[in-house]
């Protein structure tokens, strides 16, 4: 089963008065947040963000790097430079960078390549934009995005990516994908990695990215191959970023819920088999099944109702076991997210805890 990660791009939108009340607002209720958090943010802000979340589960990222290690790129900064700041993660091949700044496929492969060389995690950003889906080209533009990386660092190297699909018209626009139209893209994804490695694909996490708010998280979070958001608006208000984060939590107890109907409906299904009506077709007697089935034909019914269920009261045994042991490491870096948010108490304006977008 794979994590759920909520990740916050901040983009070119920060200060130093605002991180400080961003951060410290997203600290201040990380304590019951189950999921993988991170925020990335702009170069000159990483140590500031490394100095507030030391000691916290929240972790750090950057938005861009060069290919370089070091040298004569006035202006660039390399993954080295990055990680001496405690980033782990860094975005490649952000739509904006792909349009604005004439980032191909094959300059975010090597990016891509740059990032694992150095042991940052590259969330690596694909996404068609309006007019490709419009002209039936969605799968194609995906393909050519996914396989240029694929081939220039090898199927191997996915152990270490986050993938995030972005749809291009949904990015910042307020028009998010369905959770149909977001799921059919993620699943041809995990498809075309299965395609070179059936492990890896089902290990890779792929967050959708594109206007995910705290009222669409929790159905697009929901769906089978959406492993978490890349978030653009919503993560420079603490609140809002938060409830998605939080949005794993509800899906928790969506199971929590289906897992205490299917026991009562196991214990329900034994009682009629061995309890009172140890004749099964009695159980059904006059009813609609038990002339439909017969006595027999109730009996296998039953028995195969059974079995569905006990095989679903499994795999939500399964699930909430994944989510407890999630919770309890969330639970051990909280001591530390709660002593920090105390010292820094004093600094913390809920009021403000907010970034302004341009
Ligand atoms: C993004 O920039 O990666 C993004 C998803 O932005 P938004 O959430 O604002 O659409």
């Amino acid at each position: 089963m794979r994590n759920t990660i909520v990740a916050g791009n901040w983009k070119m939108n920060a200060s130093k008065d605002a991180v400080k009340s961003l951060v410290n607002g997203i600290l201040s209720g990380m304590g019951d947040v189950s999921a993988e958090v991170l925020v990335c943010a702009p170069f000159p802000y990483l140590s500031q963000v490394e100095t507030l979340i030391s000691g916290s589960s929240l972790m750090l990222g950057a938005q861009n790097l060069n290919v370089n290690v070091s040298g004569a790129f006035t202006g660039e900064v390399s993954a080295e430079m990055i990680k001496d700041f405690g980033a782990k993660h860094v975005i490649v091949g952000h739509s904006e960078r792909r349009s604005l700044y004439g980032e191909t496929s094959e300059i975010v492969a090597k990016k891509t390549k740059a990032a694992i060389d150095s042991g940052l995690t590259p969330l690596l950003c694909i996404g068609e934009s309006l007019d490709q889906r419009e002209s039936g080209n969605t799968e194609a533009v995906i393909s050519e995005q996914l396989t240029t990386v694929v081939r220039l660092i090898g199927i191997e190297a996915f152990k270490n990516i986050i993938i995030a699909y972005e749809p291009v018209w949904a990015i910042g626009t307020g028009m998010t994908a369905t959770p149909e139209q977001a799921q059919a893209v993620h699943m041809f994804i995990r498809n075309l990695l299965a395609s070179s490695n059936q492990d890896i694909a089902e290990k890779t996490p792929i967050l959708y990215g594109g206007s995910m708010n705290a009222g669409n998280a929790l159905e697009l979070i929901s769906c089978p191959d959406i492993d978490g958001g890349l978030i653009g608006g919503a993560a420079l208000k603490a609140e809002d970023f938060l409830q998605i984060c939080k949005a794993v939590n509800m899906t928790f107890q969506i199971i929590l819920v289906v897992h205490v109907l299917l026991a009562l409906g196991l214990v329900g299904l034994i009682l009629i088999q061995h309890g009172k009506g140890a004749d099964a077709g009695a159980a059904f007697g006059s009813g609609a099944a038990g002339s439909v089935f017969g006595a027999r034909g109730a009996h296998s019914f039953l028995y195969k109702l059974t079995a569905i269920l006990a095989i679903c009261f499994f795999v939500t045994s399964i699930s909430l076991a994944y989510f407890a042991s999630n919770e309890r490491s969330v639970a051990d870096s909280g001591q530390s997210i709660m002593s920090q948010t105390v010292m820094s108490d004093d600094a913390f304006d809920e009021d403000t805890s907010e970034i302004p977008s341009n």
